[in-house]
């Protein structure tokens, strides 16, 4: 039995406070994993630099000099985000000819161990993808737990289909690479597009634990931008919202010309003063919200119509 050549796929913004003690854990992962006939030596971690500005490169650079047939790098341009600096990284493996590719964040939150179960389910289970799940949410703030849990909910909701308490932390065969080398968006969300491929899957539970190094490069108002993408690039349902709201508003419109209509007859017509101002002002807002949202697919049919690239490649090893 030949044995699989795994990829890990790093992509890195401003990471260079821990990325070297990040290279030397997977290093020992990686060694550990070749030397009980788990991957092929020729197995490899790979950094995705997000157009930092803090010298992450350079360290990337260091640490292909020191040994180049485990560390490779990819650079990219400029900072182009988490999803699309992921992308980057996988679809660079699946042009190395891996077998399979695990993506994980830099800083080392994801539980490394569950690497040796992904392993396990991909090449003795034959599983296609294998979803990182995070066993318990309990070193979470309040606030991410619960804001988190009632965005899988939404998202649910919406129609779309996603593996709830998973993040960017699994193992893709080559075959679920090439799907997905298939989706050509701009607006990438990859917990959404992967569980849309298919194939055999699997689940590997692990606790999350605390950043090793540095910060988190998630602000509340990216988390936020994030849900939203993910919605809006995955359901239409919140345009039939809109015309719910459209249909309720019209027949609102219809009760208030009935009762106009009777008062006149009843001889205790009113100069609807108030009720004209309130009317004006609820669909006046009714409108503007639901411009809003159909604006919002309209960007979104905007930018794929004009097809840019996701990234530039600058450099690759
Ligand atoms: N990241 C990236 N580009 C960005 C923001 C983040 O490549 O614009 C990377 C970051 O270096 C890390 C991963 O995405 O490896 C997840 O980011 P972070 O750990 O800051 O997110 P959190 O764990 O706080 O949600
Ligand atoms: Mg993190």
């Amino acid at each position: 039995m030949t044995l699989p050549v795994v990829y890990f796929v790093l992509p890195c913004y401003n990471e260079s406070e821990g990325l070297r003690h990040t290279a030397d854990v997977l290093k020992k992962k990686i060694n550990q994993l070749i030397a009980c006939d788990g991957i092929s030596g020729k197995s490899r971690i790979l950094f995705v630099d997000d157009g930092s500005k803090d010298g992450t490169w350079d360290l990337i650079q260091q640490l292909h000099y020191e040994d180049d047939a485990l560390f490779g790098g990819v650079k990219l341009a400029h900072n182009r985000g988490h999803q699309s600096a992921l992308y980057a990284g996988l679809m660079q493996a699946l042009r190395d000819g891996c077998d399979a590719a695990i993506s994980m964040d830099a800083d080392l939150q994801d539980d490394v161990n569950a690497v040796d179960e992904m392993v396990k389910k991909f090449s003795q289970e034959h599983c296609e993808i294998v979803y990182g799940v995070r066993s318990s949410r309990e070193k979470d703030s309040w606030f991410k737990r619960n804001s988190a849990l009632m965005f899988y909910r939404v998202f649910e909701w919406m129609g779309a289909e996603t593996v709830p308490n998973h993040a960017d932390y699994r193992l893709m065969s080559r075959l679920a690479l090439e799907a997905l080398s298939e989706y050509h968006e701009v607006n990438l969300f990859l917990r959404g597009i992967v569980p849309s491929i298919g194939f055999k899957t699997g689940k590997v539970y692990y606790v999350r634990g605390v950043r090793e190094a540095g910060e988190s490069k998630y602000p509340l108002k990216k988390m936020i931008a994030f849900a939203l993408e993910g919605i809006t690039s995955f359901s239409t349902k919140p345009l039939k919202f809109v015309t719910g709201l459209g249909v309720i508003s019209i027949l609102i419109g219809l009760i208030m010309l009935a009762y106009a209509i009777g008062s006149v007859f009843m001889n205790h017509a009113v100069v609807g003063w108030g009720s004209v101002m309130c009317s004006i002002w609820l669909i006046g807002g009714f409108l503007m919200v639901s411009m809003g949202i159909v604006g919002e697919y309209v960007g979104k049919i905007y930018l794929e119509t004009k097809h840019r690239p996701r990234y530039y490649i600058e450099t690759a090893f």
